[in-house]
């Protein structure tokens, strides 16, 4: 196969093109780079040709480095990473002194970059070494390295290339934030050079017009711009930039502090050690499991469930018509992102009054948008066109899914169920946004329990990425595929579990706020308590997330839930339910009352621990050991995640992993919680397991299957992952 091919024109210009057959989008795999390799070494001896330029033959330039050669690379161990590395950086560095004299820059000729649409990773890494980038003056295209988001970094060149050309101030959004910018503002940035109607055209014309090409860097006297670390300027970049990216990852991610290592100590030397540099901190990164994990849950297994990995053979089930039942925060939050996806909605409460003030808030999120330029007022009146407020039940006639979220409540929820029932057509499908109510129970209610299956969404509905769909005992196939359809339509990621109690994702969640709300009635400083698991990767401390999601919230679930097991209710959540019992009659009913374990000033902003936690629960001391208090954090979910799969609530640990970081932000450089286990071994987990449980008590009890398999040294991937699903 040919990924690249060249031709050359009668006016001198060789014109490489990139066009991997049979793919929409271009990726690198080692064998393109060698041919890219040999093409631009003929070009260069070639006499005949003058200048090249380097392009696409699809609408966009390249997403990226084809994820799975890293991971081939990753076989061969840290020599084969780096050697793959330093081939790449050989080949760009090619084309970046394209045949000039080491000493005098003199000769060579010079390479245009003509980049036609989205140029992502080594799409954007390939343009930076060469001399000019042209792109298409096509707004909707994105150019950035978003790398870091897969917990690597840009690893080709693009990190050296792009402090040396921005400054490190100015490279930082985009190397650890993966700020992804339109041609216009790549421009504006300094990322490219020249935005233009055809790319080709102007770089052919570029590369004829006898440039100076070569790099600053290359030149003698060159300055880094904003200034070396040792520099006043630049001093005060790193020290920035060390204290952002601690403060933001809090030490648990390695590649920011790799990527940040690789800048400082690269502009410091010349440009070929620096390339050197980052190869080795890419190369560690790379070695550390937390980027195969990380690369695994959050770009492979993320995409193969939003494909439809697990969808059920069944015909296009895309949502025509949505009907939407209670327009309170879910419903208000469903139909916004429906009628986004194009989608028909009809937006029904019990009164007109609060269908109107569900509807609004989809007209209240546009114009937010439209001040800050995301949207216009012509998109807003045809995504608010879409949406139907109403008190009548005949509009659901034609609707092909219903989304029920009325209150929680079986009877409320049963009535509309009927009522519902009676109106639309008998191949409509039902779903339920309930977060704690058995599915099946639910459909005790529905006249077609084949047809009705749970669609759960997180709050708020706009911002989180996950949707769980939940099959009650009954649900049949087309109810699934119907719900994994219309996910897809919003751009959403779904996984699909059985029905048990809190699904998947709450059930993991709440003993990990319960863990955290023990601890403090043990005398574990609060703040001890949140700060552990900042430094696990979790995005909020239990603490914090208690007061976000309201103790009243807690308390009623408790209650429930208590109602609902009766004497198999655990008898150590007893001191638990004290401490959210307490705070409630205290009327800290968390963020929303401006006060919970967190004190807050009049604008709802955190201002530090509430001292009455102390007073009620004075502090251990000496205090647990840090990696004590993240054990318990930790295990509290991946225990729960573990039964989960056990029970056959999970079928499919990608779903365990993915659903754990997009739905409740489980430390994601662990790529979640069976790829952390996988990275301590189920040995490690059971040591650890037995003496938490000897330590705080049965909830921390092996699972079985843990045992078992770290009895046969077995990991979850190795056993539940996909290859294992396919050799079965
Ligand atoms: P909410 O109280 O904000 O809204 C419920 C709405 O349903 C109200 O506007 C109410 O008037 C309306 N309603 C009640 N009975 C009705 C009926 N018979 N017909 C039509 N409308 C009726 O509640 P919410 O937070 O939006 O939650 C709704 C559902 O979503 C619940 O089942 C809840 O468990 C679930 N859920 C909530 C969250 C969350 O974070 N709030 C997250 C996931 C799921």
């Amino acid at each position: 196969m040919t990924d690249f091919t060249m031709e050359k024109g009668a006016d001198g210009v060789a014109v490489i093109t990139w066009d991997l057959p049979g793919k929409s989008m271009n990726v690198l795999t080692m064998d393109g780079a060698q041919e890219l390799s040999d093409l631009v070494d003929d070009a260069l001896a070639d006499e005949a040709v003058k200048g090249i330029v380097i392009t696409s033959g699809k609408e966009t330039m390249a997403g990226g480095m084809d994820l799975n050669v890293l991971a081939g690379m990753k076989t061969g161990g840290a020599e084969a990473v780096f050697e793959g590395v330093m081939t790449l950086h050989q080949l760009l560095r090619k084309i970046e002194r394209a045949g000039m004299e080491p000493k005098t820059n003199k000769g060579g000729k010079p390479i245009a970059a003509a980049v036609p649409g989205t140029a992502m990773g080594i799409g954007l890494e390939l343009p930076l070494a060469c001399h000019r980038i042209f792109v298409a003056d096509n707004p909707k295209a994105k150019l950035g390295l978003p790398e870091i988001q897969v917990g690597i970094f840009p690893g080709a060149g693009g990190t050296t290339r792009l402090v040396r050309k921005l400054g490190v101030m100015m490279a930082a959004p985009y190397l650890l934030q993966a700020k992804m910018s339109d041609p216009k503002a790549a421009q504006k940035a300094g990322i490219v050079d020249e935005v233009v109607a055809d790319p080709v055209a102007a770089a052919k014309e570029w590369v004829l017009s006898e440039p100076k090409f070569v790099k600053p860097w290359d030149e003698k006297g060159y300055k880094l711009p904003g200034g070396a670390p040792y520099h006043p300027a630049g001093f005060q970049t790193f020290v920035g930039a060390n204290a952002m990216i601690n403060g933001e990852t809090w030490g648990a991610f390695p590649a920011p502090k790799a990527l940040l290592s690789a800048v400082y100590e690269g502009v410091q030397v010349p440009f070929d050690t620096a390339l050197k540099i980052e190869a080795r901190w890419f190369t560690s990164v790379i070695m550390n499991p937390s980027s195969s994990a990380m690369i695994r849950s959050l770009f492979l297994n993320k995409e193969a469930l939003e494909k439809g990995a697990n969808r059920p053979e069944a015909p296009d089930q895309r949502v025509k018509k949505l009907g939407v039942m209670g327009a309170g925060m879910m419903g208000a939050g469903i139909a916004l992102v429906s009628a986004q996806a194009g989608i028909e909605v009809v937006l029904i409460d019990q009164k007109q009054e609060a269908a109107d003030k569900g509807r609004a808030y989809t007209e209240a999120f546009l114009d937010k948008g439209i001040k800050r330029g995301k949207t216009t007022p012509e998109k807003k009146a045809e995504i608010l066109g879409r949406i139907t407020a109403t008190t009548d039940y005949d509009t659901l006639k034609d609707a092909d899914l219903i989304i029920e979220a009325v209150f929680e409540d079986v009877g409320v929820k049963a009535e509309v169920t009927k009522n519902v029932e009676a109106v639309i057509p008998a191949d409509c499908i039902f779903a339920s946004n309930t977060s704690t109510l058995p599915i099946t129970a639910l459909a005790k209610a529905s006249a077609r329990p084949e047809q009705f299956i749970g669609i759960h969404f997180f709050s708020p509905v706009e911002k989180m990425l996950l949707v769980e769909i939940i099959k009650g005992k009954e649900t049949g196939d087309r109810a699934v595929a119907k719900a994994l359809d219309y996910v897809r339509q919003i751009r959403k990621t779904p996984i699909v579990v059985n029905d048990a109690r809190f699904f998947y994702a709450n059930r993991c969640i709440i003993p990990y706020l319960n863990e955290g709300a023990r601890m403090v009635t043990e005398g574990v400083a609060p703040a001890m308590v949140d700060n552990c698991a900042r430094m696990l990767g979790m995005p909020v401390g239990p603490l914090q997330l208690i007061d976000e999601t309201s103790i009243d919230l807690a308390v009623k679930i408790a209650k429930a839930t208590k109602a609902a097991m009766g004497d198999a209710y655990p008898t150590d959540a007893k001191a638990t339910d004290e401490l959210m019992f307490w705070l409630h009659d205290e009327g800290r009913l968390g963020r929303k009352s401006n006060a919970g374990f967190y004190e807050y000033d009049e604008k709802g902003k955190r201002t530090g621990l509430w001292p009455g936690l102390e007073a009620k629960y004075p502090h251990q001391d000496p205090q647990p050991e840090i990696d004590e208090v993240q054990n318990r954090l930790m295990f509290a979910q991946v225990l729960e995640a573990v039964r989960a799969l056990e029970e056959g609530v999970l079928e499919d640990i990608r779903e365990g992993d993915v659903g754990a970081i997009l739905g409740w932000g489980f430390a994601p450089w662990s790529g979640g919680p069976f790829s952390w286990l996988d990275i301590i071994g189920a040995e490690e987990a059971v040591k650890r397991c037995e003496h938490l449980t000897e330590t705080y008590g049965e909830r921390f009890a092996t699972p079985k299957l843990l045992r078992e398999m770290a009895e046969k040294g077995e990991t979850f991937y190795g056993r539940f992952g996909p290859e294992a699903a396919k050799a079965a």
